[in-house]
């Protein structure tokens, strides 16, 4: 079900869990202010999910709520990630689902990362 962006955080969500290791993932890199791991259904040759540590329902609430620290740290995350993985040259996609409309499934902020093949027009209509 999609969720409503303006829930307040549910520390049940599945991403909470992966952060507090109740449930493994695939991790690709991790700091003090990010986790990032595969996509256990991916749509892409390369589909990394990129997350804050913070409880942050959506790119809304991360982007009003977060401080200028966490900002920062997941930002260069998500960018180190695509470097680590040799990114830079191939390019790569990036998407954050924020709410109902986006059909955002999981109420925990995640960037999407795409890559590994030509990834066609922004988006299939
Ligand atoms: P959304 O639609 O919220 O933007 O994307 C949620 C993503 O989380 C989906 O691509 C889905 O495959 C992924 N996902 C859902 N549950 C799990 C899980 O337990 N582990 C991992 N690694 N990915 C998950």
């Amino acid at each position: 079900m999609a969720v409503d962006a303006t829930q307040p955080y549910d520390d049940q969500n599945i991403f909470a869990k992966i952060l507090r290791g109740e449930i493994p993932c695939k991790k690709v890199r991790e700091d003090e202010w990010s986790l990032a791991f595969h996509d256990i259904n991916p749509q892409a040759p390369l589909h990394i999910l990129v997350i804050p540590k913070g409880q942050y329902v959506s790119w809304d609430d991360f982007s009003a709520k977060a401080s200028e620290a966490e900002i920062a740290g997941f930002v260069r995350a998500v960018g180190a990630v695509a470097r680590d993985a040799g990114l830079v040259a191939p390019g790569y996609r990036l998407l954050a689902n924020a709410g109902t409309d986006s059909h955002q499934e999981v109420p925990h902020l995640h960037v999407h990362l795409f890559a590994g093949r030509p990834l066609g027009p922004m988006l299939a209509i």
